[in-house]
């Protein structure tokens, strides 16, 4: 039998996966050998189950709360998702490169192989690598994509634009990559000043990474004009979908010519994210980087049997180890087929409408910098609560002590004091209003009674720390 470690099929040598486990105790050198016994503390099982049962209470999840951070798409993950996700035949399965022969696993690869395909219909792309482990993580493949592609045809380019309203992670991904990052302003409707993009767009720039809607939550309506300038110059234009729920099925970025696509499955596609992962970042490309694609890709042969595909003529190798996060990928393939089409595009609507309640329920409250109809998500921000010393940071305070995960705040950096929400599609009005309510009442206390807003929280376990601090000196035990 052919199996992925021959070279006839993965047009690589093989290589030896035999552990010596046997011989593991000779091997291990001396200096990493416990000594005597590890002193483990001596509890019943009842405290061990209050200690973590109290310790889990201390968590604030969607499951628990109300989570309008924005950006981060923090909507409720249904469980039947879970469910796929630990199903023996996946679960049990080793990871699917190289260690399992490809027959063996052509249930996993079936779901790779149709998950691509799905998302490249609702993005408008030629092909897809389900590799990457996050949206960072995708960014960084194309960026290495779009660099690449200019190698190929012998430009030599130094720049990549990112406008001011991108994601932090778009100029830290090109910066990465080895390009220099121009930034262009925004305007008084916040999007990308598109004048001075043409001065700076030249045969230098590698590419364009725009983040649609941006982190002001707003549309760009330029982008057909700024892609066809990009195009010009023979450059890419890079979208940034990991908030892909502004826009499903009402515009594929493929459609407009965007070159590639980046969705994080763990904001869009309801897999669960926060903590730093386990997400997914896949990266959808057009004809003019099918080329470059990492190996391996899951193609199916014409007798319908699913394989691994390391032909990929000028790749940029393997960007993650085995298949990346591949329960992720069950989690938002369950979530794609649960909905349907019907169901993808419901969400759109929800979560776009959801923002704009807000927008309009709390504009005569909030500053509202940018006072268009929103995407998904709405940026106010603290101003008119400043002159009474409060700022977003005690707003966001108080939001906890009301059983409200705050929004995100001070970001996008363009905004000063932004106060960011993103309310989701899957919040019932109840909720949202609740949080309006809420919110209405903070902006009176802060004219009445602004001390109460600067020396919440009252309800948690610990108040306000030193934010620095605690991030560089963490403790991760407390009290209770
Ligand atoms: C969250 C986010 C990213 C980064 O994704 P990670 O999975 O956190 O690396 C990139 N762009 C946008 C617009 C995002 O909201």
């Amino acid at each position: 039998m052919n199996t992925i470690f021959d070279k006839s099929v993965t047009g690589r040598k093989g290589f030896n996966i035999e552990t010596p486990i046997k011989d593991a105790e000779k091997l291990l050198d001396k200096k990493f050998k416990r000594l005597k016994d590890a002193e483990l503390p001596q509890v019943s099982e009842l405290d061990v189950i209050r200690h973590f049962t109290n310790l889990s209470r201390l968590n604030f999840s969607v499951d628990t709360h109300f989570y309008p951070l924005g950006s981060c798409t923090m909507k409720y993950n249904p469980k039947i998702n879970e469910k796929v996700s630990i199903l023996p035949g996946f679960s049990n399965l080793h990871p699917i490169t190289p260690y399992v022969d490809y027959h063996l696993c052509q249930g996993a690869l079936e779901v790779i192989y149709n998950l691509s395909y799905l998302l490249c219909e609702i993005t408008g792309m030629k092909k897809m690598t389900t590799q990457p482990y996050a949206g960072a993580h995708g960014e960084l493949t194309g960026i290495l994509l779009m660099a690449a592609y200019h190698k190929a045809r012998g430009n030599k380019r130094k720049y990549v634009i990112v406008p001011e309203s991108a994601h932090g992670t778009n100029p830290a991904s090109a910066a990465m990559a080895g390009y220099s990052v121009i930034s262009i302003p925004v305007n008084s409707r916040g999007e990308m000043d598109i004048d001075i993009f043409k001065e700076k767009m030249t045969e230098e720039v590698a590419g364009i990474m725009m983040t649609v809607p941006s982190t002001l939550g707003v549309f760009e309506n330029n982008i057909k004009e700024i892609i066809e300038i990009v195009h010009k110059y023979d450059a890419i234009a890079y979208y940034d979908g990991a908030n892909l729920n502004a826009i499903l099925g009402k515009l594929r970025p493929g459609d407009v010519g965007f070159d590639i696509v980046h969705i994080n499955l763990h904001k869009t596609f309801g897999t669960p994210h926060g903590g730093g992962g386990p997400g997914s970042g896949v990266v959808g490309v057009s004809d003019r980087l099918c080329d470059f694609l990492p190996v391996p890709l899951v193609e199916r042969n014409n007798k319908g049997i699913y394989y691994l595909d390391f032909s990929v003529k000028n790749t940029i190798g393997q960007v993650a180890s085995f298949y990346g996060n591949f329960a992720v990928l069950l989690k938002a393939y369950a979530y794609i087929i649960m909905l349907g089409k019907e169901g993808l595009i419901d969400i759109t609507e929800k979560a776009v409408l959801n923002a704009n309640y807000i927008m309009k329920k709390l504009k005569n409250y909030y500053h509202l910098p940018f006072d268009r109809t929103c995407m998904h998500e709405v940026v106010f921000t603290a101003k008119n609560q400043i002159k009474n010393g409060v700022h977003a940071v005690d707003i966001a305070k108080y939001l906890i002590d009301n059983n409200i995960h705050p929004p995100t705040i001070y970001f996008p950096l363009v905004v000063e004091e932004a106060i960011m929400i993103e309310p989701t599609e899957t919040e019932s009005k109840q909720t949202i209003d609740n949080f309006v309510d809420v919110m209405i009442d903070i902006a009176n206390l802060a004219e009445k009674e602004p001390e109460k807003i600067k020396n919440s929280p009252f309800n948690t376990v610990i108040s306000r720390p030193d934010e620095t601090k605690a991030a560089r000196e963490i403790k991760l035990t407390c009290d209770m």
